[in-house]
């Protein structure tokens, strides 16, 4: 199989792209970041793992922060009473559209991966403070990661809910037809801190070999979810998992795989291996420039592709 050598070489040649790409800045914390920087870590079965780029590099989830909170949900509330709320449906909306929540009737969000689902999955974390439904998370994330460490970027969170005029628009139209019943600025702390949880390259590698081994982490023996909740999770991830590029992603990768407009991505190749990828460059739908071009390479050179 690969060596460190060819992810050596695959992260120099992908690096060629940030220059086609523009980093995230409508949330201003992450206009920060540094186009250039390109990091990938692939965690295998075994507790190997293969990595190339700067891997102590943290950055925040963002988006991909969905399918982790989609997953706690289903798991705290069964399939039935989430999927009342959200829809299983793609959109070739961007993830923020306002727009097609009014073409439903009654009201519901077209699926968890956009934001308008991301903010009514979330509304369903369940605890008795705001404090003590991100804990709740967290405390997942940390099983998922295997890393006690993971925490949320204070500055970016601050940063996304000082400005975060859109999704509050979303809030509102939700709960005006009853999909969210809280305050609107309870469940925007929630979320802005879900978006800004962050970890390295490595960490989100782990989270991806869940995924791609059904739930079950294979370096602990633990089983961190059901294996049908890591199924429908892997599915949402091949069908909207990159924004309005899903389509094509999978035929070009063929990876079930979330992207988050902090430049990451979260991949699971299904029982074999995860992958975790940091590139903040992002391309005019919202995914990592460099990311997609890097997959590319992988995927075509080692037949990544499940279908
Ligand atoms: N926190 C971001 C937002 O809700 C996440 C968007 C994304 O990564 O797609 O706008």
């Amino acid at each position: 199989m690969y060596t460190k050598n060819d992810l050596q070489h695959f992260v120099e040649e992908a690096k060629q792209y940030a220059r086609y790409g523009k980093v995230a800045d409508y949330i201003p914390a992450l206009g920060k970041a540094d186009p250039n920087d390109l990091s990938i870590a692939i965690y295998h079965p075994d507790g190997t793992v293969i990595d190339a780029g700067d891997v102590t590099h943290k950055a925040t989830l963002q988006s991909i922060s969905k399918i982790i909170a989609l997953a706690l949900v289903l798991m705290e509330h069964g399939e039935k009473a989430v999927f009342e709320k959200v829809g299983m449906e793609p959109t070739g909306d961007p993830f923020n559209s306002i727009a097609k929540l009014e073409e439903t009737a009654p009201v519901k969000p077209l699926n968890p991966m956009i934001n308008a689902g991301a903010l009514a999955v979330t509304h369903m974390i369940r605890g008795n403070s705001t404090t003590e439904r991100i804990d709740k998370l967290l405390t997942f994330v940390k099983s998922l990661t295997g890393n006690p460490a993971i925490t949320y970027s204070e500055e970016v969170a601050k940063s996304e809910f000082d400005t975060a005029y859109l999704n509050r628009s979303l809030c509102y139209f939700l709960k005006q037809h009853g999909i969210i019943t809280e305050d609107v600025e309870d469940l925007l702390d929630v979320y802005t801190k879900q978006c800004a949880i962050e970890m390295t390259c490595l960490d989100l590698a782990r989270i991806g070999l869940v995924f791609a081994m059904d739930g079950l982490d294979p370096i602990t023996s633990n089983r961190i979810m059901p294996l049908h909740i890591a199924r429908i999770c892997k599915t949402f991830m091949v069908t909207c998992g990159m924004y309005n590029a899903s389509g094509e992603f999978a035929i070009k990768i063929g990876i079930p795989a979330k992207s988050g407009i902090s430049g990451g991505i979260l991949g699971a190749v299904p029982g074999r291996f995860g992958i975790g990828i940091f590139g903040p460059a992002l391309d005019e739908k919202g995914n990592s420039i460099t990311g997609i071009k890097l997959l590319e390479l992988l995927s075509k050179k080692y037949s990544l592709s499940m279908f």
